[in-house]
């Protein structure tokens, strides 16, 4: 029977990257996304041209209710090997114009969304004593970006949540890391003046989806069996 990665927001961008290279490493997929049923399925259907299957989640990973009941009665037949915390977006403004709803939103997204969704996968991890968790952090995360106060708390909050969690879960098997990500073509980034962007990028170009999706599949195989509690830059040495 193929092992099971779960993958948040994976419906496109580096989250759908994800997805297609685990299920070419052999994984079955179970794809959460929010709202993009068209590239839910899309995605869904590469996976089931490689050979595996795909279970769609569709929910908010914010709602913790909804994650729950979408979770629940896949829990109680399998546990996935792999859980990665994918799903999020910014909504950047300097702190002086952002209100209460971005501020909380993003928090929610990345901080809530892990906690709701890796909370009941864990536990059950724990019995089985083997499992890989990846967080998707951000360079924001790692060093300060103007009009992004809630977006690097968000980010800094999961490095913080990795490294904790990593500790709490290590003498089980758990390994527990994070990536992060600098600047990478996607939805998320198609609004960025990209040209000004890239002169400030030391490798003078964007990352693609697959470039972190390489180094998620990377933390998820045995070469990496002794790595946890990391955060591993994917951000063509605009921070290191
Ligand atoms: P994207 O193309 O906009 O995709 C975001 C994904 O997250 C979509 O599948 C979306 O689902 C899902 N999502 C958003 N809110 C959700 C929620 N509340 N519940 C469930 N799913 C939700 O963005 P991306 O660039 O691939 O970003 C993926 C991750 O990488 C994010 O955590 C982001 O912060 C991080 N990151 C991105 C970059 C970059 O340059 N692109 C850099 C560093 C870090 P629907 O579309 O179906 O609603």
């Amino acid at each position: 029977m193929p092992q099971i990665a779960l993958i948040t927001g994976a419906s496109k961008g580096i989250g759908a990257a994800i997805a297609l290279q685990l299920a070419a490493d052999g994984y079955d997929i179970w794809l959460n996304y929010r709202s993009d049923d068209a590239g839910a399925e899309k995605t869904a259907s590469e996976i089931r041209g490689l050979g595996r299957e795909c279970t769609l989640l569709k929910f908010d990973v914010t709602d913790e209710q909804a994650v729950e009941n979408g979770l629940t009665p896949l829990l109680e037949k399998d546990v996935p090997f792999i859980v990665v915390n994918n799903a999020g977006f910014a909504k950047d403004s300097v702190m002086m114009m952002m209100d209460s709803r971005d501020w909380n939103g993003v928090l929610s997204v990345h901080l809530n969304g892990f906690f709701n969704v890796t909370k009941p996968v864990v536990s059950r991890m724990l019995r089985k004593r083997a499992g890989r968790i990846i967080n998707i952090a951000s360079t924001s995360g790692e060093t300060g970006v103007a009009g992004q106060t809630n977006y690097s708390a968000a980010k800094a909050g999961l490095i913080g949540a990795t490294r904790s969690l990593a500790v709490e879960v290590a003498k089980r098997n758990i390994l527990v890391n994070a990536v992060a990500p600098g600047f990478i073509e996607t939805d998320m980034v198609a609004e960025l003046p990209v040209d000004e962007i890239k002169k400030q990028i030391p490798m003078k170009r964007m990352g693609t989806p697959e470039e972190v999706a390489g180094v998620v599949s990377f933390l998820c195989s045995e070469k990496a069996s002794y790595i946890t509690g990391q955060v591993i830059a994917v951000n063509g040495g605009i921070h290191t």
